[in-house]
């Protein structure tokens, strides 16, 4: 389903694989080490070949790594988009421990980098809810909400938000929130 804004700006839910579905930049749902890893993570890397990890290394090698609710660019290999956001999801333990504010500066993150490098289109994961935990209810009404509040403003380049949801069950929870 897509909400369209009175501005004619869009935000669309798909199910799938968000290595499939060509934008602009595609964010990736990356640890602090920058180091790859499962998930999401794990077929970003493998379907966009090793370029994208050695750009990695070198982000690694002048920065460290990238901070939680923040963000590193990259090109996308061999996927069909130009860049990559690798977004630092937080790790979720209680709630308590600024995991909503941290969740949400990686989707406001990836949105003024979008801005700043002209980007029109972008597919968002459906961040930190895998391996890290996060309630997938909770983290989609912050997804939704910044997402929609950046489409709302007219600010930036992005005229398009693909939410690309692994599963079944997460589109229809997005769904609900979006009606
Ligand atoms: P995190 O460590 O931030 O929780 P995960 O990769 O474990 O990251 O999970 C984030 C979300 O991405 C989960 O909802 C998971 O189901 C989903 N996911 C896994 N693989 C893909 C994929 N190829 N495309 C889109 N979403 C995916």
């Amino acid at each position: 389903m897509e909400r369209v804004f009175p501005n004619g700006r869009k935000l669309r839910i798909l199910t799938g694989d968000i290595t499939k579905i060509a934008v602009d930049a595609i964010v990736n749902a990356a640890n602090s080490a920058l180091a790859g890893g499962g998930g999401v993570d794990g077929a970003i890397h493998r379907a966009g070949g090793p370029s994208i990890m050695r750009e990695l290394d070198r982000i690694r090698e002048a920065q460290g790594g990238c901070p939680t609710g923040s963000a590193v660019v990259t090109s996308a290999g061999v996927l069909p988009a130009k860049y990559v956001f690798h977004a630092v999801g937080p790790r979720y333990r209680d709630g308590k421990h600024g995991e909503a504010d941290m969740l949400a500066s990686c989707y406001e993150t990836c949105l003024k980098l979008a801005a700043k490098l002209d980007v029109e289109t972008i597919s968002f994961p459906a961040i930190s809810t895998g391996i890290y935990g996060y309630p997938a209810e909770e983290a989609a009404r912050i997804a939704a909400g910044v997402v929609s509040k950046h489409l709302d403003s007219g600010e930036g380049s992005v005229r398009e938000v693909i939410l690309v949801l692994f599963d079944q069950s997460s589109y229809k929870l997005y769904e609900r929130l979006l009606e």
